[in-house]
């Protein structure tokens, strides 16, 4: 809460105090500071090297959040370079960054200089929590978009709460909400050691303000929710068109490893990264789904109005599949209302 105003800082500690059994915790211990060997965090982070120097902490499985993962859903990943790392969406909780920090720390003799959340979802967000105390000390900068912030501002307290109760409060505790101090746009860099990343730009999409980081020394980017494996895309907070043209940007770019809610790999030619032809099918099939209900003059509370069944097996199905079909239908039924066709710049592009 450094530098925000005194009125703000009483009222997210209120709202601390009030909702957050996790905040109640002992002090949380001192955030990669211990020896090596030391597991308060947790035993050593299982990475996965993606590209010399970017390395990857998947989740055991694509799922949503629960007490078996901890509120593990999104990948970490590193980009280590000349003995100091950017982490890229910390993780879920104090003690998963804190998981990561030491990990840098011990295992690749890094020191971890930057933070960056790509969007405003807890999941990537609240491990901010484990680097407070480098960022007090001006040693850690926290990176995120304008949106990105202001959703956190919005949402942090509420989806705090959310996250201790569906991850458990053990997984969460000493847990707090850290905010970015840094905020950039398209055309920003990020550096660690001799290596620069470019912020590609800020769409809205899967959320208000999704970040596309690139990284042209291995061909890697950073869509944090914009793509999925076998789960189904949460479009609670995004735009469904805006979300479809963020694929084609990103099907554009000369993607080696596409690190998302998964990673994916490009194929060998010009072949793109399987999980981006996956993600942007489904949400073909429900813009075009929702558009021929209305044609049909179906209404939008009926229960069972898009099953879209080929995706019951993916997991959020059951939580979400519902509430995205409500939601791409608030966000289509002007254009439907103004023009009765489907609009040319998804239509034309349909079963490419
Ligand atoms: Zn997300």
């Amino acid at each position: 809460m450094q530098g925000l105003p005194a009125g703000v800082r009483r009222f997210l500690m209120a709202a601390c105090a009030g909702l957050l059994a996790a905040c109640a915790a002992a002090p949380a211990p001192l955030a990669g500071a211990g020896p090596c060997g030391d597991v308060s965090g947790g035993p050593d982070v299982p990475w996965r090297e993606v590209a010399p120097a970017v390395w990857v902490w998947l989740p055991a499985r694509e799922a949503e959040v629960d007490e078996r993962n901890g509120g593990h859903v999104a990948p970490t990943t590193a980009v280590i370079d000349g003995g100091e790392a950017l982490v890229i969406d910390p993780g879920p909780s104090h003690r998963h960054g804190l998981r990561v920090r030491q990990s840098l720390r011990c295992r690749f003799g890094a020191r971890v200089v930057g933070v960056v959340n790509t969007h405003a979802h807890a999941e990537n967000v609240l491990g901010n929590s484990a680097f407070a105390d480098a960022q007090a000390r001006g040693e850690v900068r926290i990176a995120a978009s304008g949106p990105t912030i202001g959703a956190m501002r919005r949402r942090c307290p509420d989806c705090l709460r959310s996250l201790v109760e569906r991850a458990g409060a053990d997984a969460m505790a000493g847990t707090r909400i850290v905010w970015p101090d840094t905020e950039v746009s398209a055309g920003s860099t990020l550096r660690v050691g001799s290596r620069t990343l470019q912020v590609l730009d800020v769409v809205l999409a899967h959320t208000e303000g999704d970040l596309l980081l690139w990284d042209a020394a291995s061909g890697v980017l950073w869509a944090g929710g914009l793509v999925y494996g076998r789960r189904l895309p949460e479009l609670a907070q995004g735009s469904l068109r805006g979300w479809l043209r963020a694929l084609d940007r990103i099907e554009a770019w000369p993607v080696r490893h596409l690190i998302g809610t998964t990673w994916s790999t490009a194929g060998r030619g010009a072949d793109a990264p399987p999980a981006l032809a996956g993600t942007r099918q489904y949400l073909r099939r429900l813009h075009d789904g929702v558009w021929q209900a209305m044609d049909a003059g179906r209404l939008p509370q009926e229960a069972g109005l898009l099953p879209m069944a080929s995706y019951a097996g993916w997991a959020g199905y059951r939580e979400r599949q519902a509430f995205n079909v409500m939601r791409a239908w608030r966000e289509l039924e002007p254009l439907w209302m103004d023009g009765g066709r489907a609009p040319p710049s998804v239509a034309e592009d349909v079963g490419r």
